[in-house]
């Protein structure tokens, strides 16, 4: 990360504790390591981002439906998935520092440190060696490559290195009252598997014909084993998951149906289009027959925000297989064409993006420091351009004064507008810096009640972005908001 973007970085989330945002979990017994608190704003903030995601997904489309299934799950659900046997990071430890590292994030970074130095063919055959021993699950040959490459620990600058491991990344507990003869269960890894396992109960009840997608939001637990860079890799985090079902043979024209989709409903967020881009998988999991990631320019550089997976039939196979219980579909089209294979497996795709990486990429993006001096005086401010729909507050209602009726006249309309839209009032302070604190959270319209009010029920509304004002009609307010922050803006 070169100084400028280090220092962007940090400033964003220092700006992310100092308004409310996200706090370090536990932080008064000095934090839990990978663990993060949404604050008052942040809850806000996350919320919006999750309806964003629900409503492009479930309202405005006819064949996809939401559920919420449970975090706790049968046991045998992970076994089948593949999570209990395959669900691991190769990690290694120093053996003078007692630090514990992904063997492959440790390369990475040589490999970065080799691109920086101008050594692109050194980096590129360190990748390439890399992915190699990734594919073939070969963990002796990582750690000679970290041998090769003369790779200290960070910490204790040694080479002094343990073997690479495999160390699987699931949480798990005990169900019942007693430990003994009690079951082992697992916090979920992922939630795409509480969807496949309803995958014919919400078929069925929802008498949902192929192609149809079932949508998720959850939390979601891996015991990571470093955690980076703020909430882009938690320990407990959230994901937004949608499985879509569709016929065998037509899963490669669905794929990439979904990947243009996704990538079109990042960008109407209003992020510039250079920041994202697709990364395709050269390594696939076990269950992929294509995958690919869209990936977000951070501060710290492009990493993974969502992923497109074209899943084949394997989770429904194995829960077939390892349930006892058949998962096929009956295609009535199918069997009216006379087609044989009217019963059959579904192929799925999968779209699933984290919702903490998403608030961070909001934040990041929205983030802006301004100069604002003129000639005569000094000034500048922090504004964190949000979409006004996903904005926390969307409009603040500011009284010039604390006196002459203002106040009063200021209230009686907060208390219509909050009706309609999550509203602050402020009083505190002069005008100029009530200005400056609702830019700081992203608030896109600040509406000033002033003396002219009082005679003609007019009003300043002021834009955070322009900083442009203009006088209209206090009765018209929730008809001028309600346009500008609707659903409509970001959906069509
Ligand atoms: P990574 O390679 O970064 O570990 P992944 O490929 O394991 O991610 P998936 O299993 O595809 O991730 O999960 C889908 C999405 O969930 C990711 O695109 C990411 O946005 C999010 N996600 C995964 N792990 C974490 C985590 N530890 N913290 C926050 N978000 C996460």
């Amino acid at each position: 990360m070169s100084k400028n973007n280090d220092e962007l970085f940090k400033n964003v989330t220092g700006h992310a504790k100092e308004y409310g945002f996200v706090f370090q979990s536990s932080e008064i017994y000095d934090g839990l390591s990978a663990v993060y608190d949404y604050g008052q704003l942040g809850a806000e903030l996350k919320n919006n981002l999750k309806t964003y995601w629900w409503k492009s997904m479930v309202q405005m489309n006819e064949n996809i439906v939401g559920i919420d299934s449970a975090i706790f799950m049968h046991p045998k659900i992970w076994k089948a998935s593949g999570h209990v046997d395959g669900f691991a990071d190769p990690m290694i430890d120093n053996k003078d520092s007692k630090k514990r590292y992904r063997a492959d994030n440790l390369i990475e970074d040589k490999i970065a440190r080799y691109e920086k130095d101008g050594k692109t063919d050194k980096a590129a055959k360190l990748q390439a060696d890399m992915d190699e021993a990734l594919n073939a699950d070969d963990l002796p040959r990582l750690k000679v490559l970290i041998e090769e490459h003369e790779i200290v620990c960070p910490v204790s600058g040694t080479r002094n290195w343990t073997e690479v491991r495999q160390f699987n990344l699931m949480f798990s507990t005990q169900m019942g009252a007693m430990a003994e003869g009690s079951d082992e269960v697992y916090l979920r890894p992922e939630t795409a598997q509480g969807i496949f396992v309803n995958f014919l109960n919400v078929q069925k009840s929802g008498r949902m014909k192929i192609p149809f997608g079932i949508a998720q939001i959850g939390k979601a637990f891996r015991n990571e084993v470093i955690a980076r860079q703020f909430i882009m890799r938690m320990r407990e985090f959230e994901q937004m998951e949608m499985q879509f079902f569709v016929r065998p043979g037509t899963e490669m024209e669905w794929y990439k149906h979904w990947k243009d989709a996704r990538l079109k409903w990042h960008l109407a967020i209003g992020t510039p289009a250079e920041k994202y881009r697709y990364h395709d998988h050269v390594k696939l999991a076990h269950y992929a027959n294509a995958a690919v990631d869209i990936e977000f320019e951070f501060p710290f550089g492009f990493k993974e925000v969502e992923g497109i997976h074209s899943r084949t039939d394997f989770d429904l196979s194995q829960h077939q297989q390892f349930s006892g219980k058949k998962m096929q579909y009956f295609d009535n089209e199918l069997n009216e064409e006379g087609k044989p294979y009217g019963n059959y497996i579904p192929y799925v795709i999968e779209t699933s993006i984290g919702l903490d990486r998403l608030f961070l990429l909001t934040l990041c993006n929205a983030y802006e420091e301004q100069d604002l001096s003129t000639d005569e005086k000094q000034d500048s401010r922090t504004v964190l351009k949000l979409h006004p729909t996903l904005a926390p507050i969307k409009a603040a209602v500011l009284p010039l004064t604390k006196k002459d009726g203002l106040p009063e006249k200021a209230r009686e309309i907060m208390d219509k507008l909050k009706l309609d839209f999550n509203m602050q009032y402020d009083e505190k302070d002069s005008i100029g810096k009530r200005y400056r604190r609702q830019d700081a959270i992203g608030t896109p319209f600040c509406i000033t009640i002033d003396h002219q009010t009082l005679e003609d029920h007019t009003v300043t509304i002021r834009h955070r972005d322009s900083m442009d004002q203009e006088r209209v009609a206090a009765s018209e307010l929730d008809q001028i908001i309600g346009k500008l922050v609707s659903w409509k803006n970001l959906l069509n």
